[in-house]
């Protein structure tokens, strides 16, 4: 059995305060829900402080990016897995389509940075997804391939024991258009069909994959019938405590 996972990226939203008011505001609404795994990403700024206010919650903090050197030195700007670590955070979302697109991560930084957090003890959510004119002409299974192999290179299988996927269409990110469950549950099983030629079947089935594209409270139900979807990366219905609770009490 697959412990489905709710995560929340508030991206670049939320100064400190608003951060925790959120997050203080969750806790009570989620107390009971022991079916899932509930994780949300603020900005590095808030990190220590909102793990600090969790202490012993069933909310789990993940940071959204992490350098791909592990060694502390002259990387200006740059926050390592250890550092994350450091604040009490346990998962970092890595490749998520914004990064891709705006900020040069390729599918060789996200391998180093997911292979950085397992070295320190982090889960890596790892995010691939393709664009609207890669789905249009056919190429989705293509594209997703290609960024899987990439990012997982040369894990072992206890690392891919400690990493979670997460397919997001790009073209269903931040536009209110999701895939169906139907479409969201193919790709999912092509993804574990990949694990599975990649590493034992034993790995590819225990293997976390989060569907994320404007997942709201209307349509997690359908999404989690789906035998392949493990859970849900949500952003912009994760910014309100109340959309992301009722998202997680989904059951
Ligand atoms: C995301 O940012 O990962 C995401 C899925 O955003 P949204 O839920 O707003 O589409």
């Amino acid at each position: 059995m697959r412990k489905p996972v709710i995560a929340g990226n508030w991206k670049m939203y939320k100064l400190l305060g608003e951060a925790i008011d959120t997050v203080m505001e969750l806790k009570p609404l989620i107390i009971n829900s022991t079916h899932c795994e509930v994780v949300v990403a603020p900005v590095f700024t808030a990190l220590k402080s909102v793990c600090s206010r969790l202490e012993g919650s069933n909310i789990k903090i993940a940071a959204q990016n992490c350098a791909t050197e592990q060694k502390q030195g002259a990387h200006t700007c740059e926050v390592s897995a250890e550092m994350i670590k450091d604040t009490g955070a346990s998962h970092v979302i890595i490749g998520h389509s914004e990064r891709r697109q705006f900020f040069s991560e390729t599918d060789e930084t996200v391998n180093l940075k997911t292979k950085a957090c397992l070295e320190s003890g982090l889960t890596a959510i790892v995010c691939v997804g393709e664009m609207l004119d890669q789905r249009e002409s056919g190429k989705a299974e293509t594209v997703v391939a290609t960024q899987l192999a990439g990012a997982l290179d040369s894990l072992t299988v206890s690392d891919m024991k400690r990493i979670i996927i997460a397919y997001e269409p790009v073209w269903a990110i931040g536009t209110g258009k999701t895939a169906t469950p139907e479409q969201a549950q193919e790709m999912h099983a092509f993804i574990r069909r990949i694990l599975s030629e990649k590493q034992e079947s034993e790995v590819a089935g225990t293997v976390r994959i989060l569907y994320g594209g404007s997942v709201k409270p209307e349509n997690i139900k359908d999404l989690m019938t789906q035998m392949d979807i493990d859970g849900a990366l949500v952003g912009g219905a994760s910014l309100e405590a109340k959309s992301f609770a009722e998202i997680v009490n989904y059951k």
